[in-house]
């Protein structure tokens, strides 16, 4: 039987489906929405879990999990479920930005094209296996300034989805690991600013950007807490502020909801 946390399910938020399963499975590995998803062992509540999400492009609609669960003599069970998925209500927001944000020159253009192949590149060899733990916390503790999913036109012209989260924070507040992984780019950017991500395995990154200062170094591992930088205005910032993003394989999530997730604080290999 599988169960799933936010009970009411919308398109661009992240998902903890857990199951249970008859005693002695080994292993338990779904498909969902055309991702791969593995799950782990929670010991005390004696279920398998694992965390998934849904595209903020996916319909409503109801969409099956198939689950693929090793018995111990070998054999294969496989089981299916269908989620529901509703429509999220996203809000639209008009913004101003300096100039060449929007209308960028020739050798600007060079410069986001040049990083779109640095995050191509870095986003193309990810930690397979779960690195991050238990729940995520918060980058900063502040009041929270723009949603995820907001529709924004910048100077009336650019349209595009908010596809993090933003803090109302001053330049120079320390900006926190919101769960372990190994940091897989930290450097400056053309929109993003000076940025940050943290691969935490199994397709999951969160994003930190528009950072005044960044302490960590490419391939550094982090535990949740750590210390990444300074929150900033660079890049296409309206003003000092934190934006954190939540990607898994592919897709960006919201990431005030993956905060809210409770997840199980330890995470052995298999059930025992
Ligand atoms: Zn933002």
């Amino acid at each position: 039987m599988v169960n799933f946390q936010p009970a009411r399910l919308v398109n661009g938020s992240p998902v903890v489906f857990r199951v249970k399963a008859p005693a002695g499975v080994r292993s338990l590995h779904g498909k969902w929405l055309d991702h791969e998803v593995s799950f782990r062992w929670d010991a005390p509540r004696k279920t398998w879990y694992a965390l998934a999400g849904v595209s903020l492009e996916t319909q409503p609609g109801a969409y099956p999990l198939s689950l693929q669960a090793s018995l111990p003599d070998g054999r294969e069970s496989t089981f299916q479920q269908k989620i529901p998925v509703r429509a999220g209500k996203y809000p639209s927001i008009a913004i101003r930005v300096a100039g060449k944000y929007t209308e960028p020159d020739p050798e600007q253009l060079r410069q986001i094209a040049e990083d779109k192949k640095v995050k191509q590149e870095a986003f193309r060899s990810l930690t397979p296996q779960a690195e991050w733990a238990g729940t995520f916390s918060p980058p900063v503790s502040a009041p929270i300034s723009d949603v995820f999913g907001t529709r924004r036109t910048f100077n009336g012209k650019v349209q595009s989805v908010h596809q993090g989260l933003d803090y109302g924070v001053p330049a120079g507040t320390p900006v926190l690991a919101i769960n372990r992984g190994t940091v897989l780019l930290a450097r400056p950017l053309y929109f993003e600013g000076n940025c940050v991500v943290i691969d935490h395995g199994q397709g999951l990154l969160s994003l930190y950007l528009h950072l005044s200062e960044i302490q960590v170094k490419e391939g550094d591992a982090v535990e949740r807490g750590h210390m990444l930088g300074l929150s900033g205005s660079t890049g296409r910032a309206t003003g000092p502020h934190l934006h954190i993003a939540v990607r898994w394989q592919g897709t960006y999530l919201s990431p005030a909801v993956l905060l809210a997730l409770g997840l199980p604080a330890a995470a052995p290999a298999g059930q025992d």
